[in-house]
């Protein structure tokens, strides 16, 4: 088997999502093809797709100026698999509150971007998430708040009765980053989870 595993690479935390996406591939016996992603045209040679934490207000401008943005749309339209992660949920969002986000609509929630991290800069807690066998380490940085989730979307997690992993679709999005630790189960979750379109 051959997988392209797209990473957007505009802005953000790129190198540690390669980590991660290699080794869960490895864990199915794939060795992947990773692309990072700074222009248009690459996206439709990719099999899934990952949106990284950083700054959410910049990676969506040049998500928009490279045209990488209806890329993504047409990715997660034909029900490829997209992990977001932090900036990348904000991204990803149907409404992340704040006009200086041009976000994508892929996910049917709505965020108050830097909610957790206006309690606590950054933490780490052990997160039970749906489907993974054993709490995640998560690590919190400056994140998102999730706070409205539609009718479509599965709450995978929740910290102080507050959701903070979600699927819609093919889309799974954390306000965490799974990157930042040795344990890619998040990522094999998302992204080789042959049930994600139940
Ligand atoms: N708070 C940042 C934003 O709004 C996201 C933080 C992160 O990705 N670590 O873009």
């Amino acid at each position: 088997m051959t997988l392209t595993a797209g990473i957007i690479a505009v802005q953000g935390d790129v190198s540690e999502h390669e980590t991660a996406i290699r080794r869960a591939a490895n864990r199915h016996g794939v060795d992947p093809d990773v692309r990072e992603i700074r222009t248009s045209g690459v996206v439709p040679d990719c099999d899934v797709l990952l949106m990284p934490g950083g700054e959410s207000t910049t990676i969506s401008r040049l998500l928009q100026t490279q045209g990488i943005d209806e890329e993504i749309e047409t990715h997660v339209g034909a029900g490829n698999p997209l992990l977001a992660t932090c900036a990348g949920l904000i991204v990803a969002s149907r409404d992340p509150k704040d006009e200086r986000v041009r976000s994508l609509d892929l996910l049917d929630v709505t965020i108050d971007r830097n909610a957790f991290g206006r309690q606590r800069d950054s933490f780490e807690a052990p997160l039970g998430i749906t489907g993974l066998d054993g709490p995640f380490p998560a690590v919190f940085i400056r994140a998102p708040l999730i706070d409205a989730v539609g009718s479509g979307v599965s709450v995978l997690a929740e910290w102080d009765d507050t959701p903070v992993a979600v699927r819609d679709g093919p889309v799974v999005a954390t306000s965490f980053h799974p990157e930042l630790t040795s344990d890619m189960r998040v990522h094999d979750l998302a992204l080789f989870d042959a049930e994600r379109s139940e």
